[in-house]
């Protein structure tokens, strides 16, 4: 039913520990559409330089019989949503996600950093929303994602308990609740650093059903509607 995962990562994320055509083979068997391979960026200690990015152009489309696009999980720096790739490298992107991580920005409120983050126009999705160490106004949030067709992630790893991000459950659940309300797409994310991950979207189901999300407001039904909205092909 879930047909895409566009938050993978690889090793050259430097904590990841599966390559591309690993992910990419798993991924087909397990029947996905497609993926996204969406490395950390720089500023992520151990995260891919600039030029893994640049150069991501040589990969082929079609890896191990199944689409890959090309992304990145960028660093939000500060409160103006800036972010740690220069615009002529993320423009070469097919996916983009812009995350909040401990060691790229201070704990703390961040509702401005991911209002800033959704208005810039390269950022197709506001990555792990609901970490409690970054506390938001859940309504402002998803009104700015709505209002710059840029895609809520509910991401798995979240909501796994040895994950740093772990305690955010009730507040993910708002999210998605909030989504529901003001009829905006979530989109659902593995964030596998390891390919078995990949699809893995079971932590996330008992809050989609407590918050009786229907699947049309879950882009992962739909993979048409998310290419179009990235200017994407198979
Ligand atoms: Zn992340």
């Amino acid at each position: 039913m879930y047909k895409f995962d566009v938050h993978i990562h690889s090793v050259a994320s430097g904590h990841a520990y599966s390559t591309i055509t690993e992910n990419a083979r798993y991924a087909h068997e397990k029947g996905l559409e497609f993926i996204a391979i969406t490395d950390h960026a720089p500023k992520m200690p151990g995260g891919a330089c600039r030029l893994h990015f640049f150069n991501l152009h040589i990969l082929p489309e079609y890896i191990e019989g199944i689409r890959v696009l090309k992304g990145v999980e960028l660093n939000i720096l500060d409160k103006n949503g800036t972010v740690d790739l220069p615009e002529y490298i993320v423009e070469k992107m097919d996916v983009v996600i812009a995350s909040l991580h401990k060691v790229c920005i201070p704990l703390g409120e961040s509702t401005e950093a991911l209002v800033h983050a959704a208005e810039n126009p390269m950022v197709n999705i506001l990555g792990h929303p609901g970490d409690p160490r970054y506390p938001i106004d859940i309504k402002e949030v998803v009104k700015a994602a709505k209002e710059t067709n840029t895609l809520i992630e509910i991401n798995n790893s979240s909501l796994d308990p040895d994950n740093s991000r772990q305690g955010g459950e009730k507040t993910i659940l708002e999210i998605i609740k909030e989504c529901k309300r003001q009829n905006h797409s979530i989109i659902l994310g593995s964030d596998a650093h390891y390919h078995t991950y990949i699809g893995d979207f079971s932590r996330i189901e008992p809050l989609l059903k407590e918050a009786n999300m229907p699947d049309d407001l879950i882009i992962n039904t739909d993979p048409q509607k998310f290419l179009r909205l990235i200017n994407a092909h198979l």
